[in-house]
């Protein structure tokens, strides 16, 4: 098929566009511009939206659910395919309701709550520096009518079967990790692992926070990607210090900077009612340092007591000298939609060109970026031959195609994406089977062979994951 040449469209510099040269480039300030993307290009937004939304429930859209699959798929080759001894397991959400007594959580699971007598709300005590809804403007919490602190348990209980007797309450698990610990003995049995070696999974935890706040960061429902390390009571240490390591490293790997990424070991007053020690993996959100991931030593406190609540001995014996003891633990803990979110403010830049033209740009790894590629068509009259290489392209990357409108405009919207490639066609492509594949960040374009595309395209986005 002949292609008619048409007049280049504005906004199509082939041979220029690396000349734009950024006079300012700018990191994110707030969280309100964030919010704004996210919701406009379908990253995060508000769960039940056309009814108003739901406080602390969020839905990811196209983009947002790539990118948390591209990171939870990171995770699980990092720390369950990549290692001989992680077994990884996906377990239910709802668990037998002793599971909840044993691990401490009926008891302890608590923030302490305050309500204010004027305006009706309940705020958490120790978190007073957030906005009264109901108060005049800038009135914090700390200045309303409040009550003494009481404790609320965080745990979201439901129902299960037909009767409303107390005997069918049941929870939301509040953490992913309880169910790794019931599930120990049968785990490693059905594995034959030997002791030191980890259970990992990845999944949803209810709280029902008091302030789900900060986007995404407080929420009440999100999900944790947890790694439980069962060792021997005299390497505990060293184990504590490996995970810390390869924690770090992983953070690292997402292109989180040491300027932007710092642990946080726990006093003593603040540590868990289970943990012997803890570690938070902090990074510095535009709301301030705030934990991502906790390294705890969990001690024997978890298979301890399910060993008691249930009358099971989850205790092992050691092949070699015959001792019996009961495993010590090891957990990382990361919450994947905080680090999704961090994600997204590491990612977004915002760049003023020479002329005064500006962009926003999502820097994601191009292993973690949602679209690998976008093909656009320099017009509707390329569509065929450039939705046949997008269609070429799908089976090995997720590709976007997008023939509609000005292709300056294109690229804006695959920057704002985080697409680290745009594949344009255009007139020349059918004489010389060429194509221009412009680079996000540094804009630079590049003249290559269609059939050359796929190769090059997998050789730079890489295959992390
Ligand atoms: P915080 O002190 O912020 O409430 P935590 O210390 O209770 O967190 P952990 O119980 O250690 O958190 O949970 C491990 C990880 O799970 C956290 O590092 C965080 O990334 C994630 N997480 C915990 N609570 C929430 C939440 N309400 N919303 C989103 N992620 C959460």
């Amino acid at each position: 098929m002949a292609y008619t040449p048409a007049a280049i469209p504005p906004g199509y510099r082939r041979e220029s566009m690396s000349e734009e040269r950024v006079a300012q480039q700018s990191r994110l300030t707030g969280m309100d511009e964030l919010v704004s993307l996210c919701a406009r290009r379908g990253f995060i937004f508000q769960s039940s939206e056309i009814y108003g939304g739901i406080n602390g429930f969020w839905d990811y859209g196209p983009l947002g659910t790539e990118l948390k699959n591209n990171l939870k798929a990171l995770w699980w080759q990092r720390v369950v395919r990549e290692r001989p001894d992680v077994e990884g397991i996906d377990t239910a959400i709802i668990a037998h309701p002793r599971t909840w007594e044993a691990s401490g959580h009926v008891e302890h699971f608590t923030d302490p709550m305050v309500d204010c007598r004027s305006c009706k709300r309940r705020f958490r005590a120790d978190q007073l520096d957030v906005p009264c809804p109901e108060a005049p403007k800038k009135r914090q919490a700390s200045d309303c009518d409040l009550t003494e602190a009481r404790n609320f348990n965080l745990m979201l209980q439901t129902q299960v079967g037909a009767s409303e007797e107390a005997a069918s309450i049941a929870y939301l698990r509040a953490e992913t990790c309880q169910p790794i610990f019931t599930g120990f003995k049968r785990v490693r049995e059905a594995a034959r692992q030997k002791i030191p070696f980890g259970i990992a999974q990845i999944g949803k935890a209810f709280r029902n926070e008091i302030n789900p706040r900060n986007f995404t960061f407080r929420s009440r429902e999100f999900e944790q990607a947890e790694l439980e390390f069962f060792c021997h009571p005299s390497e505990r240490e060293q184990w504590f210090a490996h995970w810390r390591d390869q924690r770090l490293d992983f953070h690292r790997e997402l292109g989180f900077g040491d300027d932007h990424l710092r642990t946080r070991p726990h006093a003593e007053d603040e540590l868990a009612h289970y943990a012997r020690a803890a570690l938070d993996i902090e990074y510095l959100f535009p709301f301030g340092w705030q934990e991502i991931e906790g390294i705890h030593d969990r001690g024997d406190w978890d298979l301890s007591r399910h060993g008691e609540y249930s009358g099971k001995d989850l205790g092992i014996t050691d092949p070699d000298t015959k001792e019996h003891y009961v495993p010590m633990v090891i957990e990382t803990s990361v919450g994947v939609d905080r680090t999704c979110l961090a994600l997204l403010a590491n990612a977004y830049v915002e760049e003023t060109f020479e002329g005064g033209e500006t962009r926003v740009v999502m820097r994601f790894h191009p292993s973690l970026a949602p679209l690998k590629a976008a093909v656009l068509p320099l017009s509707k009259k390329l569509a065929e031959p450039a939705q046949r290489l997008a269609s070429d392209l799908r089976k090995e990357l997720n590709v976007f195609y997008d023939d509609a409108g000005n292709i300056g405009r294109r690229y804006r919207r695959q920057d704002e994406a985080g697409t680290p490639f745009c594949v344009t066609l255009d007139f020349e492509t059918e004489s010389d089977g060429k194509v221009t594949v412009r680079e996000r960040d540094a804009m630079t374009q590049e003249r290559i062979s269609v059939d050359a595309v796929a190769a090059y395209l997998l050789a730079r986005v890489g295959d992390r994951v």
